[in-house]
């Protein structure tokens, strides 16, 4: 029986000794990072998945994948360029195609984007947008917080203005870009067509090239690589709407603290980019946004409940929404 005690006591001791040993082993990722480059690929929902990627899949082969992250209740860019880059619903950032289009944004706002947060932390950081569609360049990402913005065109013209600033030696904290020619492609074929697949494909070779530039300058040593969806399509084509191709988008995040294969659990949303950007530059995220960080995303981070507190009618219209998305799957 001393004897048992005894082998008891010295495996406590060993418990505590090795718990402390264990904890300095896993790595603090808060503020990990001094870079974030989120690549926006408008329209293309989940279909990553579907198509032939190899960039898309060489760049994520140690990083963490989800394809059925959730995007807005309602399935529109600008609501879900919002989501993104404000980290709220838009039942509360209130943007909509029309009023991106129409209005200039400042940083006088109650929910400015997260580039107005990383302007706030580093005064002196570069920051820059890269853009398809105009409306995020004026009507989402405030005007009056020294971002370099580039409006260059086609996505061809996206990726070479894109490379070009990158070889120019530009190293900013945040970068934002949108490719939008899956979109065009998924209003016009839908998405179950080959054609869609293919501009998937073509986009992925801008992806692809947009990253080993990206490598090229040592910007991926401490870089968090972000590919993201706004929406998906409908088999017709067209959006707004809640059939799962519209609802569930890709999301894929790499970098050096990401949990290689990590995937992200169900309550993912597409919106989540906010948080994960500001955790990963180490910046503290304001109270009311209602993005968070997705399990098993990051090494040492569990992942945080969504909560209802900030944003009930959000949170009760998601629900609702995700239970309808079953039934019309079930159906
Ligand atoms: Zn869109």
């Amino acid at each position: 029986m001393k004897k048992l005690i005894s082998v008891l006591l010295s495996l406590v001791l060993v418990a505590l000794l090795a718990a402390p040993a264990f904890a300095a082993e896993q790595e603090d990722t808060f503020g990990a990072y001094e870079h974030v480059f989120i690549i926006g690929v408008d329209g293309a929902g989940r279909f990553f998945k579907d198509a032939d990627t190899p960039n898309f899949d060489r760049i994520f082969a140690d990083g963490a994948v989800d394809y059925t992250a959730r995007a807005e209740t309602i399935t529109v860019s600008a609501q879900n360029w919002g989501a993104m880059l404000t980290g709220v619903s838009y039942l509360k950032h209130g943007m909509t195609n029309d009023s991106t289009g129409a209005n200039e944004r400042s940083s006088d706002t109650k929910y400015p984007t997260i580039f107005k947060y990383v302007r706030d932390a580093m005064p002196d950081a570069a920051l820059a947008s890269i853009v398809n569609w105009g409306n995020i360049s004026s009507g989402i990402i405030e005007n009056d917080i020294d971002v370099t913005k580039i409006y260059p065109g086609d996505d061809d013209a996206v990726t070479d203005a894109t490379c070009e600033y990158f070889n120019a030696g530009n190293a900013p904290a945040l970068f934002f870009l949108q490719f939008d020619s899956v979109d065009h492609v998924g209003h016009g074929d839908g998405s179950k067509a080959e054609s869609f697949l293919a501009q998937i494909e073509t986009v992925d070779g801008y992806i692809g090239r947009i990253y080993d530039t990206l490598e090229a300058n040592g910007l991926m040593e401490n870089g968090l690589f972000i590919v993201v969806a706004d929406h998906g399509h409908t088999i017709a084509g067209g959006h707004g709407g809640l059939t799962m191709r519209e609802t569930n988008v890709t999301l894929a995040v790499a970098g050096k603290t990401v949990a290689a294969g990590g995937e992200m659990d169900r309550d993912t949303r597409n919106r989540d980019v906010a948080a994960i950007a500001l955790y990963a530059l180490g910046i503290e995220r304001p109270e009311y946004m209602t993005s968070r960080l997705p399990a098993n995303l990051f090494k040492d981070v569990v992942g945080e409940t969504r909560s209802a507190k900030n944003d009930l009618a959000d949170y009760i219209l998601c629900r609702f929404a995700w239970l309808l998305t079953l039934c019309t799957a079930l159906f």
